[in-house]
């Protein structure tokens, strides 16, 4: 099978051939052909299986086909939950753009830079909008941003575009699309609470669920638990940067503060790393993550802000410091490693305190991994099995309200509150 005889032409089949892409995924072979012909997609498939070119592809594809007039409205809307997943997926359309005759404008609308720029060059209109629901709906507001003739939305990591955090936005946003549009879902999770909305905002859709189990081929990723007295892990990590030859290891944490210890405490044992979280700002996120890249720093510590959809090359090693919160997560953690053909090892580290959420990982993903021990740092905490697991990171159960979740629940509360009585 050709990414041609799937019904793209010329310029996009020579555009993926120049990337070394020998023939589509099965995710991109079952999605490519539905998306061409005007229909709603809801794709799982696994991290890393190329679902960003199964919906970009024929999006170009349909826009080359028919061109828009001299005003160009926003036709295509790509909603994603992350700044870097947003500019990561605006990097491939231009790439999988390069040969189109007519070239296509792509617009950036993500929060933490400044909204002038982007504010300007949506002046002028644009084909494709890849935006982060908060500021896709300032733009809005701004009367920078018209998403009244979209033809086609994207909701890439739907299944986290619809958690809690983002439900408000997500509504509104949906609320100023026109009601006859194509949607397109995709994620590797989705889990059943929020089914729900996937059925209500998808209109006959087409099911792709290109394979059974959620979890990377664990072909290609090696996972393994490891157990370590809490205070041990960060001695622990250096031992396994020490011991193995990554070029490069993606850490995670559960929080923004661990982040930039666990970082600081590398960097002074010599080795190069940096942290990625929320609390930066977006000039220090993009370098991070630039470098990153670039594998001028070796080690990047990080939240689950970096848990979605990013795509790393030659990434050889996870390690999770902290386990996810949620259950799901674990899979989009890991799914960093792995990808496009490569092997790649993840790592979890299970203390005393965090056993059971740990199986509660396992139980949800079928997986039943040798808890393993290393030689110098055989843990000393028991794992209790009457008394309901320790805490030491601040609650691994259930997702933790974020900054914005609070803000929210303070304006809803706010919006709901009988107005004061004058005097
Ligand atoms: P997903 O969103 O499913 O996690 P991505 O779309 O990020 O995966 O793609 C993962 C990697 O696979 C990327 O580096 C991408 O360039 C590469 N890729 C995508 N499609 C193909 C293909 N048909 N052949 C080879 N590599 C591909
Ligand atoms: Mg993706």
């Amino acid at each position: 099978m050709t990414f041609a005889s799937l019904g793209l032409s010329d310029a996009l089949t020579r555009a993926v051939a120049g990337l070394g892409y020998d023939e589509p995924t099965p995710v991109q072979r079952a999605t490519i052909p539905v998306v061409l012909r005007g229909g709603d997609v809801w794709a799982s498939a696994k991290t890393g299986s190329g679902k960003t070119a199964a919906f970009l592809l024929p999006i170009l594809e349909a826009l080359r086909a028919r061109p828009g007039g001299s005003v160009r409205p926003v036709r295509a809307f790509i909603l994603v939950p992350t700044r870097e997943l947003a500019a990561q997926i605006v990097d491939s359309i231009q790439r999988y753009g390069q040969h189109l005759k007519k070239p296509l404008k792509t617009c950036l609308a993500v929060g933490g830079v400044s909204a002038n720029p982007q504010m300007l060059a949506l002046r002028g209109g644009a084909d494709i909008v890849v935006a982060t629901p908060g500021r896709a709906l300032d733009l809005v507001h701004q009367n920078a941003l018209r998403l009244d003739q979209v033809e086609t939305l994207v909701l890439d990591e739907a299944d986290r575009l619809f958690s809690l955090g983002f439900a408000d936005e997500l509504n509104s946003l949906l609320a100023l699309l026109p009601t006859r549009r194509q949607n397109l879902l995709f994620s590797a999770t989705f889990p059943p609470a929020v089914r729900k909305f996937a059925e209500q905002l998808l209109h006959e859709p087409t099911r792709i669920d290109v394979d059974d189990g959620e979890l990377p081929s664990t072909e290609f990723i090696l996972q393994r638990a490891l157990q370590v007295d809490v205070p041990r892990r960060t001695m622990l990590l250096r031992h396994l940067l020490e011991t193995h030859a990554w070029s490069h290891v993606l850490t995670f944490v559960a929080s923004r503060y661990t982040a930039d210890h666990v970082a600081l405490k590398l960097n002074r044992a010599g080795i190069v790393a940096t942290s990625l979280h929320g609390e930066l700002s977006q000039g220090a996120r993009t370098r991070a993550l630039a470098d990153f890249k670039a594998k001028r720093v070796r080690v990047l510590v990080a939240t689950d802000v970096a848990a979605r959809g990013l795509d790393i090359a030659q990434l050889p090693a996870v390690v999770n410091y902290d386990l996810p919160r949620s259950t799901a997560d674990y899979v989009h953690r890991i799914g960093r490693t792995g990808r496009a053909g490569d092997k790649g090892v993840a790592i979890s580290f299970v203390s005393a305190g965090t056993e059971a959420h740990f199986r509660l990982i396992e139980k949800r993903h079928q997986l039943d991994l040798p808890r393993e021990q290393v030689p110098g740092f055989e843990p000393t905490e028991e794992v209790s099995t009457t008394t309901p697991p320790r805490d030491p990171n601040g609650g691994v159960k259930g997702r933790r309200k974020s900054k914005k979740d609070k803000l929210r629940e303070a304006a809803a509360a706010a919006a709901t509150r009988p107005p004061k009585q004058g005097p």
